[in-house]
């Protein structure tokens, strides 16, 4: 487990919010309506959410409260990639007709003490002594199950009636040949960093990797992204990592795809790596690796054995629909047991775990719908199925698609590619799913999820009036497309006849 470096005023005001070194726990309830394993963003909603209902609520943490998010995740890399937006502003300012002296660069200690000040004061959200005020025990220390309705921690006996798995996931070590003696970054330990690296390493093209490995090209590092895969964002279709492919080429990083690492050798010049693309094998020599490929849930240690509840050590705690695992009492939520591991879905799956477990609830993870953002330059935001993953469910679909280059605001912006497209069922205005790419895409895909969640089809798209211009017109364009196809020959014709007879 990684300390929090450089451990200075702004890191020591977050420990003493998600740590406090003092921190006393409580004496333990005779029985709590819910004991909570772990503290990220699905044992902290969870928590909050069941103490505010009412609930008898323990919530276990053995690190950091605030989870891989707050700390490891979403709120370092995104202040990261805000600074690393900025300076690459002022490199694409030219065509814009601004002229920005020679010289403009990252001062990266700056951006990282950014950082830092920006993750200590969005910490007090997360705050023990918070959670504390709303009414949960917290408990530090590392909890595991004594038996199917308890909960060990430090020394203590916490007794449920119903229990939460929330106990996230990490990252995956690769297995190189020489890269724990070379040494490597993890995203536990990148956001530590005071110094640039002058060459970087990122292995894995997902979306974690990418959008660090724009993030500290643009800072300044020379980087280098290697992936198994032969296109970046897996998960995404071809054309949607293209554009992101060519972003990076613009960017300057030097892309392997294909790509496999056989062996890291330590050399006085730095780590010198072996990575074998298509079968050819080339050399490269870097300051620091980071290693960004695969999330492993955290389910070791946790005496489920004991409990009753089934794992696999791959895709973590089993569950049903409703978020149950193989022990009715107790449910997991969060990257702990979800394939979708995000911050939205850890929240998500608390909320569905609050209403099963505690108000025997019967709502459905499957009844979800997911969006999802990386959030590159541009940015590029999914919800539902993509056409490729609709033609592998058998879905029939149509598709509409417009492009940024057609867009007013995006043209005026200088941010011209991307995309949104829409996939329907076929022959109606039902969305099973969206994709779009631009500059803050993030921002757009909450529409078209509103539409999904409120069952409005393409057509109430189309009447929806947005302000002119902006990116967001191209979902209306969309929806206009989709009217378009309902204009056939034949009522094509009879509104010719109409129009004729009252001329
Ligand atoms: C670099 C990076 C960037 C990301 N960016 C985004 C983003 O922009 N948007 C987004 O939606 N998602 C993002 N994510 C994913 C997001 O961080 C996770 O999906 C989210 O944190 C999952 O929350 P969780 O509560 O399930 O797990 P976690 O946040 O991992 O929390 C689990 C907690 O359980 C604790 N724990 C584990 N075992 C025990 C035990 N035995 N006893 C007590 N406590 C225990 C851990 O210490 C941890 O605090 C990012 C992830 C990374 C790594």
């Amino acid at each position: 487990m990684s300390a929090l470096l450089p451990d200075d005023e702004y890191d020591r005001v977050l420990v003493e919010n998600v740590h406090p070194r003092q921190w006393q726990n409580p004496e333990p309830a005779p029985r709590y309506n819910l004991v909570v394993l772990g503290a990220g963003t699905a044992g902290l909603v969870t928590a909050a959410g069941a103490a505010g209902l009412g609930a008898k609520v323990a919530l276990v943490e053995r690190h950091l409260m605030g989870g891989d998010c707050l700390n490891y995740g979403c709120v370092p890399s995104k202040c990261m990639i805000r600074s690393s937006r900025v300076l690459a502003e002022v490199r694409d300012a030219h065509p814009l007709g601004i002229r920005i002296p020679p010289g403009a660069a990252a001062d990266f200690p700056a951006v990282m003490e950014r950082m830092r000040r920006l993750r200590a004061r969005i910490s007090h959200h997360d705050s023990a002594r918070r959670f504390r005020e709303l009414g949960v025990d917290v408990f530090l220390g590392e909890g595991r199950f004594a038996g199917p309705d308890r909960v060990e921690v430090a020394g203590k006996t916490l007794r449920f009636r119903r229990a939460v798995i929330a106990t996230g996931a990490r990252p995956v070590d690769p297995p190189v040949e020489g890269l724990a003696e070379a040494g490597f970054l993890t995203n536990e330990t990148v956001f530590s960093l005071t110094a640039l690296p002058r060459r970087l390493l990122v292995l894995g093209g997902g979306p974690i990797g990418c959008e660090l490995a724009q993030a500290f090209r643009r800072l300044g590092s020379e980087v280098i992204i290697a992936g198994r895969t032969p296109q970046f964002l897996p998960r995404e279709d071809q054309d949607t990592a293209a554009i992101l492919a060519r972003a990076f080429q613009r960017d300057g990083i030097d892309i392997r795809l294909r790509t496999t690492i056989s062996r890291v050798v330590v050399m006085a010049e730095g780590k010198e790596v072996h990575l074998v693309t298509d079968g050819r094998e080339d050399v490269v020599m870097v300051d620091e690796i980071l290693a960004g490929a695969g999330r492993a849930p955290n389910v070791e240690g946790l005496n489920l054995e004991q409990a009753g509840v089934k794992y696999d050590l791959r895709s973590g705690v089993k569950v049903n629909d409703f978020l149950q695992t193989t022990n009715p009492s107790v449910y997991a939520a969060g990257d702990v047991c979800l394939a979708h591991k995000f911050t939205h879905t850890a929240d998500a799956t608390a909320r569905i775990v609050i209403q099963n477990a505690l108000f025997r609830g019967r709502k459905k993870l499957s009844a979800l719908n997911i969006p999802w953002c990386t959030y590159t330059d541009p940015e590029i935001a999914h919800v539902g199925f993509g056409w490729g993953e609709a033609q592998a469910r058998g879905i029939p679909v149509d598709t509409f698609t417009r492009h940024l280059r057609e867009v007013d605001r995006a043209i005026a912006d200088g941010e011209e590619d991307g995309f949104v497209r829409v996939q329907v069922r076929k022959g109606t205005d039902r969305i099973v799913g969206a994709t779009i790419v631009a500059r803050h895409a993030g921002e757009m895909i909450g529409e078209i999820t509103l539409a999904m969640v409120g069952n409005l089809g393409l057509k109430t798209l189309a009447t929806v009036i947005h302000p002119y211009p902006t990116q967001a017109e191209a979902i209306k364009q969309v929806a206009d497309a989709y009217n378009r196809t309902r204009l056939t020959p034949f009522i094509k014709g009879i509104f010719r006849l109409w129009l004729k007879w009252t001329r």
